[in-house]
């Protein structure tokens, strides 16, 4: 078979299970309402939670950022790429989570990918050996963490969602001299919370590090926007924690904050920092905007306004047959079950100009197919109750008498 041949086979195959997928193109900013493939549509799938994408002041700082810096960085941090953008953005972040860390830094990276890959590389390596290090990561981990930990070539072990008491066992019985926990905050296909508390007293009794993706809740958790581990009150030298800044920061890379050490390690022995040339500085000159209005007073209105939009989904929809999780987050997952009625449903709403982004499997479990809503301070109450009003309307209409 020739090689064009072979790869038109894969496509097939998948095509055949019904799981090709394919990209919308949007022609205005990241917003609500966008016009995407040449129609108007109100979109509840961006994880732009606070509408920072398209602000004014971040749009603003961005352009004065390419006035300041130019285009490109033109090399990696250790080389010459590193800016002084880059430096007063890592300092206004490591101030910023300092009250949860002990003697914080914090370091950017081009994407959270890339710095969940670092991070579990680094800490990994700490063993004497390849095999002196473990894993102990949350069964409902992003793809970015599941890849680190396989990167990391130590070993792994996955512990079941949210179950404290299986880790602790886990952990209780490893003999590894570098113990790893990792886990998201909060859960990007069912918008719960991972019991952070009792995974860090769990670390902190078996001397394991406990690193925090918080890709979800930066920006928004936490009566200031610091995210997890303020919306938990927690601080300890145990803690590494990733925060992403395409979400709600609306920009683009992430950061790693923890204890200098650690940063320092990072620095010199990661390869997804060290071997990649650095964001271009006039984002980290947008991302200091960004920081700015999240700390203010427009964040906080921000913040209460998405918490106010939450609970008005919840109290407006009458669903009898497809399951809402309890999520407090902007993540709202609606549980359809079966993949073909949740790309129906979701067709349904495309044709009515909403643009809700359907999840199937291997995304997630089996039978659990969803459509995943998330909410944005961007939103209107208007917005949300024509959102509600179409579902009630499809699930009654999809519902045997
Ligand atoms: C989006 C996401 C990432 C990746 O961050 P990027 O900056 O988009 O690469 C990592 N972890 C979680 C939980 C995410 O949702």
């Amino acid at each position: 078979m020739d090689l064009i041949a072979h790869v038109q086979t894969r496509l097939d195959a998948l095509a055949a299970q019904g799981l090709t997928r394919r990209r919308r193109t949007a022609e205005t900013p990241c917003a609500p309402r966008q016009t995407v493939d040449g129609r108007p549509m109100l979109a509840f799938c961006s994880n732009d939670y606070l509408g920072l994408a398209a602000h004014p002041q971040v749009v603003q700082a961005l352009r004065e950022g390419a006035d300041l810096y130019g285009a490109g960085s033109g090399a990696s941090h250790l080389v010459s790429g590193h800016s002084r953008a880059h430096a007063l953005l890592e300092e206004a972040l490591a101030a910023f989570e300092a009250p949860h860390l002990v003697e914080a830094q914090a370091l950017y990276f081009c994407t959270g990918y890339m710095a969940n890959l670092a991070t579990l590389t680094a800490l990994g390596a700490l063993g004497a050996n390849s095999s002196d290090a473990m894993i102990f990561s949350e069964a409902l981990n992003h793809a970015s963490l599941i890849d680190g930990a396989r990167l990391a070539r130590g070993g792994v072990s996955v512990y079941p969602h949210g179950d404290v008491a299986a880790l602790e066992a886990q952990l209780r019985a490893s003999p590894a001299s570098t113990k790893i926990v990792v886990t998201d905050s909060v859960f990007s296909m069912d918008g719960d919370l991972a019991p952070l508390p009792a995974l860090l007293r769990a670390c902190e009794r078996h001397g394991a590090w406990l690193v925090v993706d918080d890709a979800h809740g930066f920006g928004v958790l936490g009566e200031n926007g610091r995210g997890a581990l303020e919306h938990f009150d927690l601080r300890s030298p145990n803690l590494v924690y990733v925060g992403t800044l395409g979400k709600a920061a609306g920009v683009g890379g992430a950061f790693v904050a923890a204890h200098r050490s650690v940063i320092d390690l990072l620095v010199q022995r990661a390869r997804p920092y060290i071997y990649t040339t650095a964001a271009p500085p006039a984002l980290a000159h947008a991302l200091l905007a960004s920081l700015a209005i999240i700390q203010g007073e427009e964040g906080r209105a921000r913040r209460a306004h998405l918490s106010t939009l939450i609970a008005q989904l919840s109290s407006e929809l009458r669903l009898q047959r497809w399951q809402r999780p309890l999520s407090p987050t902007a993540i709202q997952p609606l549980i359809i079950g079966a993949n073909d009625e949740a790309m129906q449903v979701a067709a349904r709403l495309h044709e009515q100009g909403l643009w809700v982004p359907a999840i199937r499997p291997p995304t997630v479990a089996p039978g659990t197919a969803r459509l995943r809503v998330t909410l944005s301070a961007a939103h209107t109450r208007q917005d949300v109750a024509q959102l509600a009003a179409a579902l009630n309307q499809l699930e009654l209409e999809r519902t045997p008498a």
